[in-house]
């Protein structure tokens, strides 16, 4: 689900509602390719396993980018910093000692890091003992964190409910959530608050010095002086309560963090990762989850709760980290305000996590998962096996080699172990596999999901034989050469995509420092990787890696291994036993106890209901329209011909890397070949030529460039019929093998045989897992997917190549597979031709001047090769799905909600208002009512400049009908708005920060490509920005007739449980047509 809130910042960031779902497993650069739809992004070269050790919960949903979100670099995190020659230091502003002395603090150590550039300082607070980390550099976009340690004893939820409450208002900033009137009015990079199974983080990025205070402020007055601790209303809402809103009907559970863990506890691949962590460390406190479990939730109380923050949230059990370019000692000024008021207190001690004594023989464990009536069931067990690699700390070098082996092991679709195991046909896809260093012990998983009940053990068996293998036999040296360089090269990029770059280096280094170690070591990589590279070179890579997997794998007997069931009972015998607790709960209060509950009941959501008084509002800082640009960021273009082919450049700075963007139109493509074209991408990746084998092909992809992807892009255009609909490939190389980069372009598009049957049909098989995963993770985005198919040709498109209807052919074609593999790869040859050519193909290139000059040569071979025309015609595309209110059927605690019509359909003509009405619209109205009161975890719309379908969704939703009624009341509530002029101001500000969202260098060539598609000049970035700064109150009464369409003729599709679909299909006469899914 890719659509987009502005024209102008369409193309790499959207509402900050949006920023937390879409997140692209990309090779590439994962902030940029996903602001458009593009269905089969999940489809790029290197997908990643989610690691079973991650469980961090965030206040919005947005995950941090791991290191496999990252792409190729997947497990050494702690290694992504910029790769760059040791240089004389440069000079920053310092603290001197007597400086720092004056406001509390003393300088434990100073180091310049060569591989980011960066003079840091730790400083310690000599009262509470707070260690500070003040890292000083060029860096625009600075970052501001506090870590403390909140290690849980229990699954009540406590440092995750915290977390989400301590934003609910503080000493001075006395109002419902600041942390909303951030996200609403200020120019943010960054903002959301992780908790992690062991610690809790609270992040915030500006480029704008004075925002980025602003910004700091209200999260450290948050940190420490929250009102939740007085106020049980907060804990409530954010946690848990019943709710009764009559005597005479049940009670019901609600709570924000209660919805967000039912919606966890739905997909089976979250609850095989909890039940694996929580089994690998019992005695610890890895035991319990921290995000909650929603059985353990309401037994959580108030006073814990209370309890658990005066513990823990003390300047004494805090790190902090300060990153960018901004004044050392202003740093030091703010925090020694705050940490001058508390006295020390033991909270450091009593934090400490014991390590997990490692077992002396192997565990298993079997237990259940909700799962769908539909389907084989026999075939959907889960297997996963998991070990904790050691008691003690490890040493950088052994830390590297580790990270690398879990490269060479599972990186890339041709590393052995990933290879092996999906080539054996005993599972669909992996789960939960690879290296994790995020906690205090670091561990290894590899399994499979998919798997039928008598292969659970061949499975086992196999990962264990292939290890065995591996350390017996080795890695071939071209398969090392390729992990080395693609390691290599995504250091010297340090493309952290749209997260910054100071929280990414924060991140690692926080990984050692919460345990005491030392927080400069992890972001000092160079040298242990020279001794790691000199070893391999001198001794070989055998003698490296195979006692590596011996000792930490083959020879530990810390092993649990994990079995997971298919249960189509168990989602209804929770419900039912969540419903007999809460009868039970009823039954027990007398007539009295029932009235106040409902009093109390009410009393909390008229709370809730009621907006803040201006005085308070006024308190939280922000900048004034003075502060903001009144031009957007211009992407240096020069639009060029290079034999007859369009050739876009940008000359930015990329510290030598080129990128490089081959643009092939689908307008000769056959309809019904479309939903093909995403298996058509992934067997250009993996499919190999006459004279290479796959492996080969990926293995020279590694050892000579950064990665390459292939892609579908589909987008309505604004004014026109005819959609926007490509296929891109999209390459990285350092500036010297761009000629290798576009031979290998030309040898994935020319030259690979679609003729490898067996792996056709495991595409197939892990592109049906990675869809009925998300239904149950994502079903917001299917579900707007859904009725974009429904309202534009665009979006019937995407649908087809990602949606519901994808699914649907991936099964049968699942069967046409063995029948007719003939046909299907002569289908695929059909759609190489018709999209090959010359003609209609563009390219996009972002390097220094220098090397775009140098490239050109190569680049200009490169399109000779290409036909002149596509074979076939021109087609027209014209499909759409049936109007109609659809419910797809999953197995769920919880739902996603969507409504949506198109507001271009009123003639409303498109005005830069219109971006910031929208924001306000979810950080208002839909925050107050479908989150804060309705208990779900997220409710938010959406509008898509270029088609004018404007539509709200719902994220983890205890409701459905009532939801749909919130939708339904927009146009009233922006009728009867009362604003003054503060308040629009501060919906302009955060509307442009989110236009100016900040881009690296690649993100930005990547942008400036999508706008060139879709036909947004300059000019008219200009004019929507004057607008976005002149809107006024009359913009917002006037919005309110077009958005009324989306009430009178839109659509509304639900992804929901069977129970509360026959209930709303019982309530409104049949609303929704019915479908099943899962
Ligand atoms: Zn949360």
């Amino acid at each position: 689900m890719l659509r987009t809130v502005s024209c102008s910042a369409s193309l790499t960031s959207a509402s900050p509602f949006f920023r937390q779902f879409r997140l692209s497993y990309s090779s590439l650069s994962p902030s940029t390719s996903s602001a458009l739809r593009v269905p089969g992004r999940n489809l790029r070269r290197v997908s990643s396993p989610p690691s079973a050790g991650r469980r961090v919960f965030l206040r919005r949903g947005l995950r941090v980018p791991s290191a496999a979100d990252r792409g190729v670099n997947r497990q050494l995190s702690r290694l992504s910093v910029r790769a760059v020659a040791t240089q004389p230091a440069p000079s920053y502003p310092d603290v001197g000692q007597d400086e720092a002395e004056k406001l509390g603090f003393e300088k434990v150590s100073e180091e310049f890091i060569s591989e980011c550039k960066s003079k840091a300082t730790l400083f310690r607070h000599k009262k509470t003992g707070c260690e500070v980390m003040s890292v000083s550099n060029e860096d625009e976009n600075k970052v501001f964190g506090i870590v403390l340690r909140t290690p849980p004893k229990d699954s009540t939820g406590i440092p995750h409910i915290l977390e989400h409450s301590v934003l609910c208002g503080s000493r001075k900033y006395p109002l419902k959530e600041p942390f909303v009137e951030l996200l609403k009015g200020s120019l943010h990079t960054f903002l959301n608050a992780f908790t992690y199974p062991d610690r809790t983080c609270y992040p915030v990025a500006s480029t704008n010095t004075k925002d980025f205070y602003n910004l700091v402020d209200v999260y450290l007055d948050a940190v420490f002086f929250p009102k939740c601790v007085d106020d049980v209303h907060t804990f409530q809402q954010e946690g848990w309560h019943y709710e009764l809103n009559d005597p005479s009907e049940d009670i019901s559970y609600k709570g924000v963090v209660f919805n967000e863990m039912k919606g966890v506890y739905s997909q089976p691949d979250n609850i095989l990762g909890r039940i694996a962590q929580q089994a690998i460390s019992p005695d610890n406190t890895y035991g319990v989850d921290s995000g909650g479990d929603p059985k353990d939730i309401p037994k959580l109380t108030f006073e814990e709760f209370k309890d658990f923050h005066r513990k823990y949230y003390h300047p004494s059990n805090a790190r902090i980290w300060f990153y960018g370019d901004d004044d050392p000692l202003q740093r030091l000024h703010i925090l020694s305000e705050y940490l001058d008021m508390f006295e020390a207190s033991p909270s450091r001690d009593t934090s400490k996590i014991e390590p997990q004594k490692l077992f002396s023989a192997p565990i298993r464990i079997v237990e259940k998962y909700p799962a769908g009536r539909d389907g084989d069931l026999k075939k959907k067990n889960m297997v996963c096996i998991n070990w904790l690699l050691s008691e003690k700390p490890l040493d950088l070098e052994t830390q590297l080699a580790l990270g690398f082996l879990d490269h060479l092991m599972l990186g890339t679709p041709a590393s052995p172990l990933r290879k092996i195991l999906l080539e054996s046909g005993l599972g669909e896809a992996l789960v939960s596999s690879g290296m994790s260093d995020e906690l205090l012990q670091p561990q290894f998983s590899v399994g499979m999901k998919g798997v039928s009940e008598d292969n659970v053990q061949k499975v086992e068996e196999l990962i264990i034989a292939t290890l065995q293998k591996l350390a017996e036999e080795g890695f071939e040296n071209e398969a090392v050469e390729a992990s080395m360089n693609t390691i290599e090269f995504s250091l010297r990029e340090n493309n952290t995509g749209s997260f910054p770059r100071g929280l990414s280096l924060m991140l690692q280094s926080i990984a050692k420092w919460i345990y005491d170690m030392d927080p400069f070591e992890p972001l000092k990589y160079t040298e242990p990787l020279k001794a790691l590279k000199a070893r391999i070179a001198e001794e070989g890579s055998k003698a490296v890696f195979s006692p590596v997997i011996e000792q930490f794998i083959l020879n530990n007997s810390h092993r649990v291994t994990i079995e997971m069931q298919p249960d189509p009972e168990k989602a209804s015998q929770e419900e039912a036993e969540e419903k007999s607790i809460l009868e039970k709960v009823k039954a027990g209060m007398t007539e009295e106890d029932l009235a106040e509950l409902a009093r109390a009941t009410e009393e909390l959501r008229l709370k809730q209901e009621t907006p803040d008084p201006p005085e308070a509002l006024r308190c939280v800082p922000s900048l004034n329209l003075s502060d903001i640009p009144k031009e957007p960021t211009y992407v240096p273009t020069e639009v060029g011909d290079i034999n007859g082919v369009k050739v876009l450049r940008h000359d930015l700075f990329t510290n030598d890397i080129v990128y490089a963007e081959v643009v092939f139109d689908t307008g000769s493509l056959k309809h019904e070949l479309l939903p093909l074209v995403p298996l058509f991408c992934q067997s250009l990746m993996e499919m190999g030529t006459k004279d290479l084998s796959f492996v080969q092909l990926n293995q020279m992809i590694g050892r000579k460039t950064g990665g390459i992807s292939v892609y579908p892009l589909t987008s309505s255009v604004r004014g026109k019929d005819e959609p926007c609909s490509k296929i891109i490939v999209r390459g990285k190389s350092m500036a010297g093998r761009a000629e290798d980069l576009f031979n290998l372009m030309n040898c994935l598009l020319q030259e690979v045989q679609f003729t490898d049957q067996p792996r056709f049909k495991q595409f197939v098989s892990q592109s049906i897992a990675r869809m009925e995963n998300r239904l149950r993770g994502s079903g917001h985005g299917v579900a707007a997917a859904r009725m974009d198919a429904m309202l534009n040709i665009a979006g019937w498109m995407s649908e087809q190549m990602g949606g519901l209807s994808y699914l649907e052919f991936l099964r049968t074609l699942e069967k046409k597979v063995d029948e007719d593999w003939e046909g299907i790869s002569s289908s695929l040859e059909e759609i190489r031709r018709s999209l090959l050519a010359k003609n209609g193909c563009i390219v996009n290139m972002t390097a220094d001047g220098k090397s775009l000059t140098n490239i050109e040569k190569s680049l200009e071979k490169f399109l000779d090769l290409l036909p002149e025309n596509p074979s076939g015609g021109l087609v027209t595309w014209d499909g759409r799905l049936p109007l109609r209110n659809e419910a797809i059927v999953i197995p769920t605690q919880v739902n996603y909600v969507g409504k949506a019509g198109n507001i271009y359909s009123t003639g409303y003509e498109l005005d830069g208002s219109a971006y910031v009405i929208s924001k306000h619209i979810s950080t208002t109205w839909l925050w107050d009512r479908v989150r804060v009161s309705g208990g779900a975890y997220g409710g938010f719309c959406d509008f898509d400049s270029h088609s004018g379908v404007f539509s709200f969704l719902s994220y983890r939703d205890p409701n459905l009908l009532k939801t749909l009624d919130i939708y339904d009341g927009t146009g009233d509530f922006l009728r009867g708005l009362d604003m003054d002029q503060e308040t629009l101001t501060k919906a302009i500000i955060g509307t442009i920060g989110d236009v100016d969202s900040y881009q690296l260098p690649d993100a930005k060539g990547y942008s400036s490509l999508m706008r060139h598609l879709l036909g947004v000049t300059d000019e008219e970035r200009q004019r929507k920005r004057e607008e976005i700064l002149t809107t006024s109150l009359k913009d917002f009464k006037d919005f309110a007739e077009a958005i009324d369409v989306v009430r009178d003729k839109g659509v509304s599709v639900a992804v929901a449980s069977a129970e509360d679909i026959d209930a709303a299909n019982n309530a409104r006469s049949n609303f929704f047509e019915v479908k099943k899914a899962l």
